[in-house]
Order: structure tokens, then C-alpha cells, then sequence
């Protein structure tokens, strides 16, 4: 496997492989990088990934969960609409195309996302799973990624696509776990759960992860779901056309000539493009509620909006959360919690003397330029791009699947200097 000796690192076996560029996580941010990689040029690049193999947020994927982006914004369609691995070849090629057409989704099923991302990583050359990245150090010659204390490869370039992972916030810690647990834990629970469809559950959170839980416990039986949101209602997306003009390179580039200042208060301003409610999700959900009003006489879904959960306690079989919200604070009993309260950046595996020479911005961020790469000391030609890390270098879209390729196209640009891919956006009635 390995093109070149390392004789420079005592540690590092000389068998080593070596390769132009490493990604870590094999996510669609570097699977579409690694698409467009591999399409332009001869060099290497190799995806590690913690995973057994191809995965997407596995455990929040099941039978009628829907994208949030249209197909056409699949890992390199943007960008090159002739590659291999775009959305419509996998449909061609695995011979879906007219079902899944006559279907007529508004947005396809995450299954089918997920078996594409499948599809596409089959056909990416190295991808190694079940490869957690624990360390990655930086000598003479580049970097050395490491698992389990040993050293699997070392490259020129990195690339860090790690996604992020859900979180338990503190006001819930030391809470027994079957009964109080984060949304990625619902499925394997769901069976023990059923042995009392009456007993009351509550869902936290009033994003699309929130949602889709509550019409999961509503699908398998359950008649008494609270459902708690912080905001005044639950909000959904705004998918207008000028909202979506948020989500066009015109816009990314223009949000690269602000101070950061000013970009992190826009960016606030932009949540409801895109980190909220699938536009019909409230909608449908009434209905289900309004059926399920008319079997039952009563709702079984209790929404609970501008409510801030501020503790949990276990009392007997049941746990009581309190929250406030202007001038009330109420208790609520339940047998289960399920949290969907929002994912964290997953915690990059960068050793300490990396880590020191990163340049960090007031705020902590890692200070990310317009082309993804990371601002650090002594790269020496070695750069690391980052891939999502950076919700306030980027906005939204930075964080989401919209733009994938003309990201890994902007990364692919830079790590070779030249424009290989071009990335076009014309013709906006907007001026920014
Ligand atoms: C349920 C859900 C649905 C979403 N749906 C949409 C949508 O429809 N449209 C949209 O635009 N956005 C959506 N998003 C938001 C976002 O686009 C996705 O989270 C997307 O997967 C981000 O891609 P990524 O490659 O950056 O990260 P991820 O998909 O999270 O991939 C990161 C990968 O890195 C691996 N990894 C992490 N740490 C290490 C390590 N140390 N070593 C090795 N591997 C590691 C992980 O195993 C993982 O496979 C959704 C998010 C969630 C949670």
C-alpha cells in the first residue's frame, strides 16, 4: 500500500502508508470530497472512519423519516453533473430510478439517502472503517493518524470531517439511562417501552430530531407524549426563495468579505433557514394528533412550547422534570425522557502540541479561512482543512448537506492551487 518510506518518526513503521491527503470521518462532507478528489487527480486520499462501515445517523434512520434537501444536492452534482457518483446514477444504476420517481416524494425517504452513501463509498477507493482517529501528530514531513496507540498512515494534507453527536445536557445527568435518554437511544428502547403504551413520555426539543420522535412513539402506540419546545411556538423552516438564497455560494462568498463580528450575528439570525421544523411536519403531525383525538377523546400529543427544562429527579418509577417559563415554573411526571436537545461538535482527536499551534478566535472557534483550511503555526505546506467544525466561519451551510461539493471543491482548489473545479453561481436577483 505504502508509496513512500518514513524513516523520519522512530515510532512509525516504515511500511506505513503514506497518502496525499487523510480524511477523518467518512461522512458525506469527506466522501464528497473523496469523490472529487479522486476524479481530479492521481495523487491519494484515505477516509478513516470510528463506523463499522457506511452509516448515517443510524439510529435516528427509519421507515418515513424524510431529507430536509432536495436530491439534486447529493455528494458532487453541483460541481460536476457528469461524475460517477452523483444521486441519478445511483437511482440508474441500481435500478430505482422510476420507482422511486412515481413515488413523487417532496423529499426522498433518509433511507434512500443513506443506501447512496452507501452506494457512492463502495466506489471510493480507500475508506477504512471501524478506525477510530484517537491522535493525530505532526512531524517533519506531515501528519501521522493514529488508532488504539498505533499509527495506521501518515499524509501531506488533513482533512477533518468529524459531524457532530448528540448530547445529554447536565440538568439531565444521573438520571436512571433506560428511562431517561437521548433521541439516538429510542429505537433499541422502544420495545421495552411498549409494555406500557400508556404511561406518559416526554420529548425535549423542538427541532426535527424532536419531532420525528414524538411521531415515533405516536406510530408504535404511546397515548401520552408532552412534547417541549424553548421557543413561544414550534417554529418550522423558512424555505422560501430568499431564504434559500442563504444556501447559494454567492451568498458564502459574501459572508467571507464581513468581519467575524458581523458574521456571527447574521449567522444567529439565519437559524430558522435551516435548523428547524421540515416545512408540513407540524401540519402532518396535527393531523395524526386530531386522528388520534378522535379514537382516544382526547390528544395524545400534549405540546408543551416555551418551556425551558431545567432539571430532572427521579421519584419512585417515575421521573419529575421542572421547567420555567415567563412567569410560571410547573412540574411534569413521566415515565420516560427522550432528549432531543441538539448535537455538539465532536471533539477533535488532534494531539496537544497540534492542538496548541491552532489559531483560535474569541470565542474558542478554530479560525477557518474562506478556502476550509485552518489558520496554525508552522504548517510548512501541510494544511488541515476543516469540514463543518466551523459554524461561524461558513454559516449554515457549512453545517449542512446543501453546498457539500462546492466545499470539497473549494478544498480540492486550494490543496492544488489551481481551479480545478469551478464553482458557478450566476444569474441571483439578490444583491447581498
Ligand atoms: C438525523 C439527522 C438528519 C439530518 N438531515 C439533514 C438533511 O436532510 N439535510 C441537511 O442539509 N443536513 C442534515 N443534517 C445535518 C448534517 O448535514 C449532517 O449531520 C451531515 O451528516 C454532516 O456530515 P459530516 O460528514 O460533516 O458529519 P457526519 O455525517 O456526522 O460524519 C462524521 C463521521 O466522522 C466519524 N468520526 C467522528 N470522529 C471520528 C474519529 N475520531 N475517528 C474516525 N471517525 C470519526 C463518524 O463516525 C461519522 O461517520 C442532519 C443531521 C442529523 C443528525
Amino acid at each position: 500500500m505504502s508509496d513512500r518510506t518514513v524513516n523520519d518518526l522512530g515510532c512509525v513503521p516504515a511500511e506505513l502508508p503514506y497518502f496525499h491527503t487523510v480524511g477523518i470521518g467518512a461522512g458525506p462532507a469527506n466522501l464528497s470530497l473523496a469523490a472529487l478528489f479522486e476524479s481530479a487527480t492521481t495523487e491519494r486520499i484515505a477516509l478513516f472512519d470510528a463506523a463499522p462501515g457506511p452509516s448515517w445517523h443510524a439510529d435516528l434512520l427509519y421507515s418515513g423519516v424524510r431529507m430536509q434537501t432536495g436530491w439534486l444536492k447529493d455528494l458532487v452534482s453541483l460541481v460536476d453533473p457528469r461524475h460517477k457518483l452523483t444521486f441519478h446514477n445511483y437511482l440508474v444504476t441500481t435500478g430505482r430510478l422510476y420507482a422511486l420517481l412515481n413515488a413523487q416524494f417532496d423529499a426522498i425517504p433518509r433511507i434512500e439517502y443513506q443506501r447512496y452513501l452507501a452506494w457512492a463509498a463502495e466506489q471510493i477507493g480507500n475508506i477504512s472503517y471501524s478506525s477510530r482517529i484517537d491522535r493525530v501528530s505532526f512531524g517533519e514531513g506531515g501528519f501521522t493518524v493514529h488508532s488504539d496507540g498505533k499509527p495506521l498512515a501518515r499524509s501531506e494534507h488533513l482533512v477533518l470531517g468529524v459531524g457532530t453527536r448528540p448530547m445529554l445536557p447536565a440538568y439531565l445527568g444521573g438520571l436512571p439511562a433506560d428511562q431517561v435518554f437521548i433521541a439516538d437511544g429510542l429505537a433499541a428502547r422502544l420495545d421495552a417501552m411498549r409494555a406500557d403504551t400508556e404511561a406518559p413520555v416526554a420529548v425535549i426539543g423542538a427541532g426535527q430530531t424532536g419531532i420525528e420522535c414524538v411521531f415515533r412513539l405516536l406510530g408504535a402506540g404511546f397515548t401520552d407524549i408532552s412534547w417541549f419546545g424553548r421557543h413561544q411556538w414550534f417554529q418550522s423552516i423558512d424555505d422560501s426563495p430568499i431564504a434559500n438564497d442563504i444556501y447559494r455560494p454567492q451568498h458564502v462568498d459574501y459572508m467571507q468579505e464581513l468581519t467575524r463580528t458581523t458574521r456571527r450575528q447574521l449567522i444567529a439570525d439565519h437559524k430558522l433557514t435551516g435548523d428547524a421544523l421540515t416545512p408540513g411536519a407540524l401540519r402532518a403531525l396535527y393531523q395524526a394528533n386530531y386522528d388520534g383525538m378522535l379514537e382516544l377523546g382526547r390528544y395524545p400529543v400534549t405540546l408543551l412550547p416555551h418551556r425551558d427544562v431545567t432539571s430532572g429527579e427521579r421519584d419512585g418509577n417515575d421521573i419529575v422534570l421542572r421547567c420555567t417559563s415567563p412567569e410560571r415554573r410547573e412540574e411534569y411526571r413521566f415515565r420516560h425522557v427522550v432528549v432531543a436537545a441538539g448535537r455538539e461538535a465532536t471533539p477533535l482527536p488532534l494531539d496537544d502540541e497540534l492542538r496548541e499551534r491552532i489559531d483560535l478566535d474569541d470565542e474558542n472557534e478554530m479560525i477557518v479561512e474562506s478556502d476550509f483550511s485552518v489558520r496554525w503555526k508552522g504548517m510548512n505546506g501541510h494544511k488541515i482543512y476543516a469540514l463543518g467544525a466551523s459554524r461561524y466561519s461558513h454559516g449554515l451551510t457549512n453545517a449542512g448537506l446543501t453546498l457539500l461539493p462546492v466545499r470539497a471543491a473549494r478544498v480540492v482548489n486550494s490543496m492544488f492551487g489551481t481551479h480545478i473545479y469551478q464553482v458557478r453561481d450566476e444569474l441571483s436577483p439578490v444583491r447581498w
